[in-house]
């Protein structure tokens, strides 16, 4: 049985939550989809720890979970654990080390199969990825 008080609280965290979502996504950097640029993402993948478009979160849910865990940023209830990996995040962080060996010259696909193809290229054979980018990059 759930007490109303247990209710308050839930529904305090819940809107402290969402506040921290509102802040991250006003930053500059999550203010487009990690994958496509697309404006102003609604989306999230709380284990990479990236905001992203309705159509590269629907990408993205076909990876599977052992790949990418995909919320809703409004919809959906989040644990302190998720937001906690959202901050730790973010995708600038996300773009250091996924997108490490990107060529400069690569032109991001904008249409959805190429889309899913980079996507794929991305974080499941992680094909840019360099573990070591953040460590190394300058602050
Ligand atoms: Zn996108």
């Amino acid at each position: 049985m759930t007490t109303r008080s247990e209710r308050e609280k839930a529904q305090k965290l819940n809107e402290q939550h969402q506040a921290i979502l509102s802040a991250l996504l006003r930053e500059d950097d999550n203010k487009f989809c990690a994958d496509c640029h697309a404006k102003g993402p609604r989306w999230a993948s709380w284990n990479l720890g990236v905001f992203m478009c309705i159509r590269c979160a629907g990408i993205h849910r076909n990876l599977g979970v052992h790949i990418s865990r995909v919320k809703s940023v409004n919809l959906d209830q989040w644990t302190s654990e998720q937001i906690q990996s959202m901050v730790d995040m973010g995708n600038s962080r996300a773009k250091q080390l996924y997108e490490a060996h990107l060529p400069e010259s690569f032109r991001r696909p904008q249409t959805d199969q190429p889309v899913e193809v980079f996507i794929r290229d991305k974080y499941e054979r992680k094909k840019y990825f360099d573990k070591e980018a953040l460590t190394t990059a300058p602050i």
